[in-house]
């Protein structure tokens, strides 16, 4: 990857207006997740939704994807094709989607539980979850990259859970994938100093066993190399006045499930009216 590119505050104005487009998607698609809905119906869903909002659905075409959604079922990681086969009871999905509005990109992901799920599947998601958060709250004025690795990690594998080496965050802006890589796992102290300025995709890829991986024929799907589940989460951040700020937001999914939850609130923009 190239140079990093430093955001202005207009610029991240634009790409939190992106964020909350993906953001109001994933929410949308909350409503809709149940068993004997197919992941190519969501997927058409969300198309229709995002073009609503007057943006561009930012996976399909690009490196040559066919969808809109990246839909990843229980051992799949990520980069899964959306088809006929109808989720079930006791699934857990990977929802992974991007837009363009305005020549900016939105990137978020969440994984939903089918139905009931599980405790072990659940503790799975719950933990992924926290350590994007612990992820964020490393992404600090003057701590580097191996900082936010490392918080991810630790709080991953005390669980004994695996975390995915092949595939990492990134920055994100005018193109979907820029410099600096973001992995979730790391060292502390170690790579780039975070500056005010940077937006950030972090989006922890946890495997219950191992962390190892392996791909489908079809050239896209990662699935675990065990068989054992696996979650994701996807956060955009940008760093603000020395401190983590949420472009994205779970709320409009929270809101679909009637949750109630603080876990945003330190980071989120004092301005933003959900
Ligand atoms: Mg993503
Ligand atoms: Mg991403």
């Amino acid at each position: 990857m190239s140079e990093i590119i430093l955001k202005t505050k207009q610029e991240i104005e634009l790409m939190r207006e992106s964020a909350l487009i993906v953001s109001k998607t994933l929410g949308m698609l909350a409503s809709e997740i149940k068993p004997g809905v197919s992941t190519l119906k969501l997927d058409r869903l969300a198309y229709d939704f995002i073009k609503e909002q007057g943006a561009e659905p930012g996976f399909l075409g690009l490196y040559d994807f066919p969808n809109t959604l990246c839909m990843s079922p229980n051992a799949q990681v990520v980069h899964g094709i959306p088809n006929d086969s109808l989720l079930v009871e006791g699934d857990i999905i990977s929802i992974d989607c991007g837009v363009l509005k305005n020549g900016y990109y939105g990137d978020h992901a969440y994984t939903f539980a089918v139905g009931e799920i599980d405790v072990e599947t659940e503790k799975l998601l719950r933990i992924t979850k926290e350590s994007l958060y612990e992820g964020i709250n490393a992404f600090q004025l003057n701590n580097r990259i191996g900082d936010l690795g490392y918080a991810i990690q630790h709080y991953c594998e005390k669980e004994g859970y695996g975390v995915v080496r092949e595939l990492v965050g990134h920055g994100l802006g005018e193109t979907m994938h820029e410099a600096p890589e973001v992995p979730n796992y790391g060292k502390r102290g170690r790579g780039k100093k975070f500056l005010n300025g940077m937006v950030l995709a972090i989006e922890p890829m946890i495997n219950m066993g191992t962390h190892r991986i392996k791909q489908l024929k079809d050239g896209w799907t990662i699935l675990t190399a065990d068989g054992k589940p696996s979650a994701h989460f996807e956060h955009n951040v940008a760093l603000v006045e020395g401190k983590p700020e949420l472009l994205s937001t779970f709320e409009y999914i929270y809101k679909a499930m009637d949750v109630s939850t603080e876990e945003e609130l330190p980071y989120r923009s004092n301005s933003l009216i959900l």
